[in-house]
């Protein structure tokens, strides 16, 4: 621990990703003394990884580029996606605090957010992803930081939390113990646990969301479920705790995200037998088991039209610059460069291009083509399916305080973002909307912080 960090304060976040770093401003705003503790030596977490997209409706960056939306639409369009599940509560207060937490951002934190019209992505039938205008979370990290350090917060690395305080069934506070930190407490009136979900810890994902076992870990190390331990030895329930985030295309071997735009805008996704898996129009994150189930290696495949839309995205200009979008004048070039057999990809495309242009349905039920059907010359960037987060967690009221089976909090306790019940249902990955991660971050973050700050 640094010699000037406070042992006592009002306010003691766990973890330096979105949901933690959006706590301790709030709280910060609302006059407490906060400290952030991180384990690992850099702040970010998932958060930094992300594209830092956060949804929200009523914004008045919709207002400005003629969006209508509102927080029933939004909670409606989750819903649906999500299915019916144990927090929806949770999905109704995010979506009704959804404009406010961008605007607070961007307003009065200095956090750089627009609204992207380019896409929608999963789950909601108006535009209304906020993210930074280089759609990457990293950003979204570092001006989270900033303007918490400018608002006083200590944000400590290499500082893991170990264990909770409790005396008599209230949290006072947090053991940190590590290998530079040492062993020492921080006495406080609210502990915020933003530490994030179990998807890094082999054996919790086998207990609690086992239909994840041989999906690969893409995110950030930290998240090893550590805190929603502590909140179930304190009685709490885990709710919607099957539910995750998978990406089923990330770009291999870059380990960078292939953007879900070339499906969206009429690509698909080919196996080693040159057949597509399903309907790609799922989502990427549902869609993520689908590929899985296919025989590797897997390929993107798309055309030029799709990839120069692409390209206003910058992770994906610079796979396309790392040699990750191979251009393919013929199909028997996009046999050569896949290893797929080159009648069976003919097959399989020209079956698609007739479910595009309405002349028989789709063979998975696909509806939505974008560009389709795709024109030479095709594009191919080769992929493999990821687990990003988990979303199931603590079962939270609307406050993101902590409650035990019979609906009580646990005094002191909060919990955000992957430590807290998601908004992504109980069906896997088929569940989750572009942003729900966020969402469920930096939204209930901003409750927490407040919530938590008011004791
Ligand atoms: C590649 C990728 C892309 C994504 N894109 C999006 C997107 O565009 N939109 C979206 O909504 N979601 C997205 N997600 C999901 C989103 O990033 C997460 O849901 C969100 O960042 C979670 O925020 P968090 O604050 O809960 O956790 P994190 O950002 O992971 O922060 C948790 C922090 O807690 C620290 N920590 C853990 N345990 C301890 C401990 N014991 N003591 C101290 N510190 C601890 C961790 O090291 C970490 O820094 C993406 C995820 C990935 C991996």
């Amino acid at each position: 621990m640094s010699a000037d960090v406070e042992t006592d304060v009002d306010v003691v976040v766990v973890g330096a990703g979105g949901g933690g770093l959006a706590a301790a401003l709030a709280a910060a705003d609302a006059g407490a003394s906060v400290v952030v503790l991180e384990k690992l030596e850099e702040p970010g977490g998932n958060t930094a990884l992300s594209t830092g997209s956060i949804p929200a409706a009523g914004s008045r960056f919709q207002a400005e580029a003629g969006v209508q939306d509102d927080p029933e639409r939004m909670a409606a369009d989750l819903l649906r996606q999500s299915g019916p599940h144990e927090a929806e509560h949770l999905t109704r207060r995010l979506a009704e605090t959804s404009a406010s937490l961008v605007e607070w951002l961007v307003d009065d934190h200095q956090v750089r957010l627009k609204l992207i019209t380019d896409y929608k992505h999963v789950g909601h039938s108006v535009e209304r992803l906020h993210a930074p205008p280089s759609r990457r979370g990293i950003d979204l990290s570092r001006d989270l930081v900033a303007a918490c350090e400018g608002a006083g917060v200590d944000i400590v690395r290499g500082n893991p939390v170990a264990e909770l305080l409790v005396d008599d069934g209230t949290v006072t506070g947090v053991v940190v113990d590590g290998e530079r930190s040492g062993r020492h407490e921080i006495r406080s009136r609210a502990v915020v646990l933003a530490a994030n979900g179990f998807a890094n810890n082999r054996d919790l994902v086998a207990r609690w969301a086992p239909d994840l076992v041989g999906l690969e870990y893409f995110g950030a190390h930290g998240s090893t479920g550590e805190a929603i331990e502590w909140g179930v030895q304190l009685g709490a329930q885990l709710r919607n705790r099957t539910a995750y985030q998978g990406y089923a295309a990330v770009a291999y071997p870059h380990g960078s995200i292939l953007s879900w735009t070339t499906q969206e805008k009429g690509g698909v996704l080919v196996d080693a037998t040159g057949s597509r898996l399903g309907d790609e129009i799922v989502g990427y994150s549902g869609f993520a088991v689908e590929v899985l189930r296919g025989s590797a290696p897997i390929w993107a495949v798309y055309d030029t039209r799709i990839r120069d839309i692409t390209l206003k995205e910058e992770e994906y200009a610079e796979l396309v610059e790392m040699g990750g979008a191979k251009v393919c004048d013929e199909v028997e070039d996009l046999a050569s460069v896949t290893g797929a057999p080159v009648e069976a990809l003919r097959s399989t495309l020209e079956a698609y291009a007739a479910a595009a242009r309405g002349e028989q349905p789709d063979a998975f039920g696909r509806t939505d083509f974008g560009l389709a059907p795709l024109e030479p010359p095709y594009v191919a960037s080769r992929v493999t399916p990821g687990l990003f987060h988990t979303q199931g967690g603590l079962e939270i009221d609307a406050d993101a305080r902590v409650l035990t089976e019979d609906g009580t909090p646990v005094p002191g306790l909060f919990a955000v973002g992957g430590v807290a019940a998601g908004i992504s249902g109980q069906q896997g990955g088929r569940g989750y909307s572009s942003g729900n991660g966020l969402l469920t971050a930096v939204g209930l973050g901003r409750l927490a912080g407040t919530a938590a700050a008011a004791g």
